[in-house]
């Protein structure tokens, strides 16, 4: 294949690039002079170094701890669970939470054959220890992946050891359309969400 068809396919492997999408960037690219395109592959070939999980929240960023766990002026009694790092991005660019996060990094996925690993629930609930949280909102998306992971979360913390006797479990209400996505919603439905978070629905006579 020649360079252009190279770059194309490429291309169309980002998420939600499709092949028009991905002729025009290279099209575009091809205007360009060499030392311009040189500093962008550049930034894409170094862009993990230096990167790390931060060993409290897997969130990933420069240093370890993160800057969101190392702020002192974050509310570290409330945790956010997200499936993943996007989802955190997007309560921040909102700038609706104030508490810390928590990145599971996968969720449960049957079709995908995807499950939470028995070290990614240990890290979680570590840090809910660690933190001795008073409340933890489970923010997983408002699809079917999501729901499993929510279940499979809450049996964890209905077994777990060693959390606090009062911790409060909540779920995000969505005001986010089922199918949706935490990614892609806008300020407003992620406020929304937030604030009218709804408690847990335990089973009858279990506490957590
Ligand atoms: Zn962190």
């Amino acid at each position: 294949m020649d360079p252009i068809t190279n770059l194309i396919s490429s291309f169309t492997r980002f998420p939600g690039v499709g092949g028009k999408s991905a002729r025009r960037m290279v099209f575009y690219l091809l205007k360009k002079d060499p030392t311009e395109l040189r500093e962008l592959g550049d930034r894409i070939a170094s862009l993990k170094d230096g990167l790390h999980k931060c060993s409290e929240c897997g969130n990933i960023s420069v240093g370890d701890p993160c800057p969101i766990c190392c702020d002192a002026l974050r509310d570290r009694g409330t945790l956010c669970i997200v499936e993943d790092i996007e989802d955190l991005v997007s309560f921040e660019q909102a700038g609706v939470y104030n508490g810390l996060y928590h990145v599971l990094g996968g969720r449960v996925s049957p079709f995908d054959d995807e499950e939470l690993s028995e070290e990614s629930v240990e890290f979680l609930l570590s840090h809910i220890r660690e933190l001795n949280a008073r409340e933890v909102i489970i923010a997983t998306n408002p699809k079917m992946e999501g729901d499993l992971t929510y279940y499979t979360l809450l049996e964890a913390l209905k077994e777990a050891r060693g959390l606090r006797e009062d911790l409060r479990v909540t779920r995000l209400a969505f005001g986010l359309p089922v199918g949706g996505s935490i990614e892609f919603a806008d300020r407003m439905t992620l406020h929304t969400a937030l604030e009218s978070r709804v408690a847990a629905q335990l089973g009858k006579g279990e506490t957590l």
